[in-house]
């Protein structure tokens, strides 16, 4: 069970946006919490624009929380 500040049910409709594929340009549903996501149009890894954990951030639950520490894979170039 998550706590409720990672729970969609209380996120605000903008934690849900569109992202354009860097690589084809089709238009991709971002969670905000996702870190990232693959395109179904080319198959291509787009990584989220505007990754935020919430309170996962701060909170010393938060990598149980969500299953991984944040921060800890830095696989960024
Ligand atoms: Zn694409």
């Amino acid at each position: 069970m998550k706590c409720p500040g990672q729970d969609t049910r209380y996120w605000k409709p903008d934690d849900i946006f569109d992202c354009r594929c860097t690589s084809c340009g089709a238009t991709l549903e971002f969670f905000k919490d996702e870190s990232a996501r693959r395109c179904p149009s080319c198959g291509f890894r787009m990584k989220n624009p505007r990754l935020d954990l919430g309170c996962a951030k701060w909170c010393p639950y938060g990598p149980q929380c969500l299953g991984t520490e944040p921060g800890a894979r830095r696989d960024e170039g």
